[in-house]
């Protein structure tokens, strides 16, 4: 088993519950390299919950969700340099465009655009679904959510080469029609605080940590501990 952390911006310049300094995020993932933890690829991730193929004990899946540019030139260095990897869920509908469509954010963002994708996968890195446009997919009729979980994966298809085969809810939001529409083109899918820990227990409810940028390293420390006794519990028990 293993469990989920979850990131979207790296930014010191962001002041926002999504955003991190690069020196936190760069201390994070030395703790994690100090500590043992192995980043799995998403087939990993896959192999291990299809039991094909346990990941080791102290094993960790890092996401960034959204596709901000400093993903792409930021967080891929850092990772490499640790000699980790994450998993990148997309959204489509704003590609190489201002992160406006978020009227919650008091800053512009830059998504990344094809090229940066592009080079994020040929570095190693994972890509999911995110829907097209970020809506609340609760919100969502059927017709609408088939659309963008589609369209979003296909145009990930087509300008990526890769096939995604995780997704994650925006804003971690869904219910079981969602959960139908999002099985019929993904292996598994990633929740926020709604979801499950044990990822065993439902493949398309994937709880994941979100870190904050109010976490000193020991808040960090405390928590990977805390999730990681959890997680081990619930193997012992199954
Ligand atoms: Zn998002």
């Amino acid at each position: 088993m293993f469990f989920t952390l979850n990131y979207h911006i790296i930014n010191r310049a962001i002041c926002d519950k999504i955003a991190i300094s690069e020196e936190a995020f760069e201390q994070q993932l030395a703790y994690l390299r100090e500590h043992g933890y192995t980043s799995l690829s998403l087939a990993q991730a896959i192999a291990d919950i299809d039991g094909t193929q346990k990941a080791p004990s102290r094993s960790i899946l890092l996401t960034f969700d959204d596709g901000y540019a400093d993903t792409a030139h930021v967080a891929l260095p850092l990772l490499q340099a640790y000699g980790m990897r994450a998993a990148l869920f997309v959204i489509t509908g704003y590609i190489g465009q201002s992160n406006r469509w978020n009227t919650r954010a008091c800053y512009d963002a830059q998504h990344m655009n094809w090229n940066d994708l592009r080079h994020w996968h040929a570095s190693g890195g994972d890509i999911g679904g995110h829907s097209h446009l970020h809506y609340c997919m609760t919100r969502l009729g059927y017709d609408e959510l088939q659309e963008t979980v589609r369209r979003n994966k296909r145009l990930i298809e087509k300008e990526t080469g890769v096939s995604p085969r995780a997704f994650a809810y925006p804003y971690g939001r869904f219910n079981q029609a969602v959960i139908d529409v999002v099985r019929q083109q993904y292996e598994l899918a990633f929740a926020t605080d709604d979801g499950q820990w044990n990822t065993n227990a439902n493949r398309y409810a994937i709880n994941r940590l979100t870190v904050s940028p109010t976490w000193t390293i020991e808040t960090f420390a405390r928590q990977l501990q805390f999730r990681y006794l959890h997680v081990h519990t619930l193997e012992s028990a199954n």
